[in-house]
C-alpha cells in the first residue's frame, strides 16, 4: 500500500511537470480527424507487474493508438508467420529519418523498409497479417489489442481510419513503391486499409500501462500470469523500441530516459522498463518530430524519479 502511495505521488508530480510544456506542441495536423482534438489532454498510467494501476490527470479518454500499433502487429504478424518469414519483408535497422520518409525506400539492393516502427515497415509488416478477407484480419488485430491491453472494449476508431484513408497518400505512395519492388504481396488497397486500421485502434493510457507491463514482464500477462507473447518476440520488440521506436528523436531518448519506448501521433507513448512496470502516456500536443510533448517530459521525470533508465 505504501509503494502504492509512493507511485501515485510520483504519477501527480510527474504530470504537474508536463502540464506547462504542452502549450509548446500540436496534434497531428496531417490527419483531420487528429487535428481536432484538444491538445491540453495530458494523462499518465502506470501497471505494475502484479496488475495493479495507478494514474493521474486525463486517463479514461480513448484516442487512436497510430504508431504505437506498430508493436503489435510486429507481434502479431510473426506469431501468424514466424520470425523469418516476417523479416524477409522488413529490416531492423533504425534510419534517423521521419516516421514518414520515404527517402530509403528505393536505394538498396533488397529494397526492403529499414525497420517495422517506421510507416513503410509496418505497411509490410500489416501485409503479412493473415485472414480470409479485410473483416476477419481486422478482427484478428483487433482481438490482439485486447488482449495485449486487458480491455475488451478497444476497437477500431473508424472516423480516424476514414480520415487516415481519404488523406493517406503518402503511404499509398509507398505501399506501391514496395510492391513494384517485390516486397508486397497481393494488394496493396486491402493492406493500406488494414495498416490504417490498425493505427485506428483506440485506447486510453490505462490500456497503454497494461500492453508496457506484458512487454516489461517478458510477455506474462500481470493478471492472469499466462505468456501472452514469447521471449524471443518481446526481446525483439523491446529493442526496436529502443533503437526506432520514438521516431528520429530515438537516439536521444535512449540516452536521456532510457526506456524501450513506442510514440504515435495521436498522442500516446507506450513505456516499457524491462521488469519493472508499464507506462502509458497521453497528451496530444506533438513536437516536430511527432512525439507528445507533454508526455516525453512525464516520462523523463519518471525515470528519473523512480530510476527506471536500464542503463
Ligand atoms: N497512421 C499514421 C500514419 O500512417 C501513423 C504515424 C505515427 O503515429 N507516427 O501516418
Amino acid at each position: 500500500m505504501e509503494q502504492i502511495k509512493d507511485q501515485q505521488t510520483m504519477l501527480q508530480e510527474a504530470l504537474n511537470f508536463g502540464k506547462p510544456y504542452v502549450r509548446y506542441g500540436k496534434p497531428a495536423g496531417y490527419i483531420p480527424e487528429l487535428a481536432k482534438i484538444d491538445p491540453n489532454r495530458l494523462g499518465v498510467a502506470l501497471c505494475n507487474l502484479d496488475g495493479t494501476m495507478v494514474t493521474a490527470g486525463e486517463v479514461d479518454t480513448y484516442f487512436t493508438m497510430q504508431s504505437i500499433s506498430k508493436v503489435m502487429s510486429l507481434i502479431l504478424a510473426i506469431a501468424q508467420n514466424g520470425y523469418e518469414y516476417v523479416f524477409t519483408k522488413v529490416g531492423m535497422e533504425p534510419t534517423g529519418d521521419a516516421f514518414n520518409s520515404m527517402v530509403r525506400l528505393d536505394q538498396l539492393t533488397d529494397n526492403k523498409p529499414f525497420n517495422p516502427m517506421i510507416n513503410a515497415g509496418a505497411i509490410a509488416v500489416a501485409s503479412c497479417i493473415r485472414g480470409a478477407n479485410l473483416a476477419e484480419r481486422q478482427q484478428a488485430c483487433v482481438e490482439f489489442a485486447r488482449t495485449l491491453t486487458g480491455n475488451p472494449e478497444v476497437d477500431i476508431d473508424f472516423s480516424v481510419f476514414a480520415s487516415e484513408k481519404a488523406t493517406g497518400y503518402r503511404n499509398r505512395a509507398m505501399i506501391n513503391l514496395m510492391k513494384s519492388n517485390g516486397i508486397i504481396d497481393g494488394e496493396p488497397e486491402e493492406h493500406l486499409d488494414l495498416y490504417f486500421s490498425i493505427c485506428s485502434i483506440s485506447c486510453t493510457c490505462k490500456d497503454l500501462a497494461y500492453f508496457g507491463a506484458v512487454l516489461a514482464n517478458n510477455g506474462v500477462d500481470p493478471r492472469s500470469g499466462k505468456e501472452l507473447i514469447p521471449l524471443r518476440v518481446v526481446k525483439l520488440a523491446r529493442s526496436l523500441m529502443v533503437t526506432c521506436g520514438m521516431y528520429d528523436y530515438s537516439g536521444e531518448f535512449a540516452a536521456t530516459v532510457g526506456m524501450p519506448s513506442k510514440s504515435g501521433v495521436g498522442g500516446g507513448i507506450l513505456s516499457a522498463p524491462i521488469g519493472k512496470c508499464g507506462i502509458g502516456v497521453y497528451g496530444p500536443a506533438l513536437d516536430v518530430k511527432g512525439n507528445s510533448v507533454g508526455g516525453l517530459k512525464i516520462l523523463e521525470y519518471l525515470a528519473n524519479e523512480m530510476q527506471l533508465h536500464m542503463f
